[in-house]
């Protein structure tokens, strides 16, 4: 198959980098699955003008809107990717083959687990990875945040306007002091063994930890950061950051031309506005790209 953008990832960032491509009339593939994507099964209340929304309506929607103007959606992956003479070649796990005059790599985060019993069962049912999303479901009730580094401290902090307590779960913690002070002094509680099973009937009741602990809550927050999927940008001879991020300019064009990058894969904020707005500037220069390479 041949196409002027391939969008790699069907989240957010590369639906809306779909919609922006096709609409400037270059011939666009988008290579995903949308129920990989982070906002799938999740509520989303903070994206502008919709209200409390679900992931997967909004994903669906996108879809529909970029395939009207003729984006072409595989429910695959893509598996491997190579560069030839500013074309870029791409296999998916069918065994295609796609070549592409430009790129756009949206391939999100995957979230560092705890593989811990509980966790994927009780997955959006008070198990959540992101505080700054899902806080305002927790007003007057209990969480625990789980994690060792400042994004863990920095979580707790911000649940303490929103909870009625907190605590906090940090076994080997790596976290400034201020940090901690900050969210000490804002009232959360510190416990320092390792997490070993969130249960729950059905929702989560308590987290329990090696020392025998058990820390009743609504909420169990894992803020253990992330891990970016940029094996295909390697491919491509981008070098990821240390972080594991793919660092991008104003026209979220990567360190080679013709290859854009958009949405959770740059970097944070994790957050469904951040990728659709990096996606609409990825979408658009991907297309001027491709066309002027004609
Ligand atoms: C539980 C939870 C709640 C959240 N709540 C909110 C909220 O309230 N508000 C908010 O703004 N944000 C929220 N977020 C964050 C939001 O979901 C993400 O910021 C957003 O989905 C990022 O979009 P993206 O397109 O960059 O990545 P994703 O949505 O993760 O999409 C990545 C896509 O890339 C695909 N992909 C990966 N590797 C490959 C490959 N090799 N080949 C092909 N495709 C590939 C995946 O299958 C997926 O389709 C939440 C996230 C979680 C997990």
């Amino acid at each position: 198959m041949e196409t002027d953008v391939l969008v790699i990832g069907c989240g957010p960032a590369g639906v809306q980098a779909a919609i922006h491509s096709s609409r400037k009339k270059a011939s666009t593939i988008v290579v995903g699955k949308p129920s990989n994507s982070a906002v799938s099964g999740t509520d989303i209340d903070n994206y502008f003008g919709t209200g409390e929304v679900s992931g997967d309506s909004m994903l669906a929607n996108g879809i529909a809107q970029a395939r009207s103007t003729g984006a072409v959606f595989i429910d695959e992956n893509v598996v491997s990717a190579s560069a030839s003479d500013g074309r870029f070649v791409f296999g998916l796990e069918g065994g295609e083959t796609v070549t592409a005059s430009a790129v756009v790599i949206a391939t999100g985060i995957s979230r560092e687990k705890l593989g811990i019993p509980g966790e994927s069962e009780l997955l959006g049912k008070g198990v959540s990875y992101c505080a700054i999303c899902d806080c305002n479901f927790y007003r007057g009730r209990r969480v625990v945040i789980v994690g060792n580094e400042s994004e863990a401290a920095v979580s707790a902090h911000l649940m303490t306007s929103y909870a009625s307590e907190v605590s906090w779960v940090a076994w080997e913690p790596s976290v400034s002091g201020n940090l901690v002070d900050r969210a000490v002094g804002a009232g959360v509680a510190r416990f320092g063994s390792r997490p070993v099973a969130i249960e729950g009937d059905g929702r989560v009741e308590r987290l329990v930890l090696e020392d025998g602990t058990t820390i009743p809550a609504d909420g169990v927050f894992i803020e253990l950061g992330a891990r970016s999927s940029v094996d295909i940008a390697m491919d491509l001879d981008i070098m990821p950051e240390m972080d594991d991020t793919i660092k991008v300019d104003g026209r979220c064009m990567t360190s080679v031309p013709g290859v854009f990058a958009c949405g959770d894969v740059t970097g944070k904020p994790w957050q469904v506005a951040k990728a659709v707005g990096q996606g609409c500037v990825a979408g658009m220069q991907a297309a001027d790209h491709a066309k002027g390479s004609r």
